[in-house]
Formats: C-alpha cells, sequence, structure tokens
C-alpha cells in the first residue's frame, strides 16, 4: 500500500503535520524520535543506547534506528500504509527503507520537505524547550542539529526529487496555513 514521509529540519513542523495527515487517512504516523524518546522515558536497553546521541544531537546509528523501524513497520496496523516521519535522515537509511518497502509491499507515494527559515526554526525550538521540555532543545543541541540536517539529511531532497517523488511546501505560518498547503498537495497529487 501506500508510504508517505515528511522531511523537514527540527522544528519545521514535520510531527505536527504527520500527525494530521495520518489521521485523515486513517494510517499511523511513526515518529522515529517519539519512540526513542518513549525508549528513553521506560529505560529499555534501546533507550538507553539512543539517549547518548540524542543528548548531544547526533543520530542514532543507522543500524539501531533502522532495526527499530523495521519491527514498527511489520505491525498490522501499517498494512494499509503509513506515515514515517523523522526516517529516513541518511542515505543508508533512503537504501534501508527502499528494502523494507519492497519486503512489505508498499509503495513510496511522496515525499513532504516542509522549508522554514532558520530564524524562524531557532525561535520555535526555543519555545518548545519551553513548554515541552525536551533535553535535546538547548541551544547547543539544536545548532549541532541543525547543521546535521543540513549535512546528513539535505542530500536526500535531491535523491527522492530524482525519484519524481519530491513535493516541497513552505512551512512558515501558522499550524492551520501549512496544513492547508499539505491538504491542497494530498487533493492535487497523493
Ligand atoms: P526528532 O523528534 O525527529 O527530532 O528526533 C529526535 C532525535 O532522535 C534526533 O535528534 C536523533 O538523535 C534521534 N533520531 C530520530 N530519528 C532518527 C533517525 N532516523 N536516525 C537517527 N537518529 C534519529
Amino acid at each position: 500500500m501506500t508510504c508517505i514521509l515528511i522531511m523537514g529540519p527540527p522544528g519545521s513542523g514535520k510531527g505536527t503535520q504527520a500527525v494530521a495527515i495520518a489521521e485523515h487517512h486513517r494510517v499511523p504516523a511513526i515518529s522515529t524520535g517519539d519512540i526513542f524518546r518513549a525508549n528513553v522515558d521506560a529505560g529499555t536497553p534501546l533507550g538507553r543506547v539512543a539517549r547518548e546521541y540524542m543528548e548531544a544531537g547526533e543520530y542514532v546509528p543507522d543500524s539501531v534506528t533502522t532495526a527499530m523501524l523495521r519491527e514498527r513497520v511489520d505491525r498490522p496496523d501499517c498494512r494499509q500504509g503509513f506515515i514515517l516521519d523523522g526516517y529516513p535522515r541518511t542515505m543508508a537509511q533512503v537504501a534501508a527503507l527502499d528494502e523494507i518497502l519492497e519486503e512489505t509491499a508498499h509503495e513510496l507515494r511522496a515525499v513532504l520537505a516542509l522549508d522554514v527559515d532558520r530564524s524562524d526554526l531557532v525561535d520555535r525550538l526555543v519555545l518548545r524547550a519551553a513548554t515541552d521540555g525536551r533535553t535535546d532543545d538547548t541551544e547547543d543541541v539544536i545548532r549541532r542539529r541543525l547543521e546535521l540536517y543540513t549535512e546528513e539529511t539535505g542530500p536526500l531532497l535531491a535523491e527522492y526529487d530524482s525519484r519524481g517523488v519530491l513535493v516541497r511546501l513552505d512551512g512558515s505560518g501558522t499550524r492551520a496555513d501549512v496544513a492547508a498547503r499539505v491538504a491542497d498537495v494530498f487533493d492535487a497529487r497523493v
């Protein structure tokens, strides 16, 4: 069935939009960041591995992240499709996702990429730090996460563009503004 990716730098609002799209299509929104945070909170072995990387703003190793995602996608609620938020983030994860989709007979229908100015991102992340208390929303860690997104994850956009599945969207404005733009894209092509 269908898989949709939502990409964007930290603070771009991709998590919020992923949940809205998932509700609309009645499929799960899978956030690798949320799964890691739940494991950290529960003190699982996976959480103990992930924590160190997350707190430093670094990516959790591909092998760990991909094994976790594979297990999640194999669950029955993903049979009709799913939305991915925060995976893939590296070229190795792109290749791993291709394999997973082939094995589970899902088609990559669209990759939505939210574009937001860097100064807006920092403002949003600082605000989120104050309201959500995420331990990776401190200034240094925010800087590192944005840097890593540009270096490691930015090149994925060119890859998906070359496959004809990339849709870039203006991610500025309110949640409702962005949701309306996302809905237009879905009406037009998904
Ligand atoms: P997020 O909530 O998507 O911003 O993710 C929070 C943190 O979880 C990231 O800064 C990474 O440390 C880790 N993480 C989430 N998804 C991935 C991924 N696909 N690959 C590696 N690390 C990830």
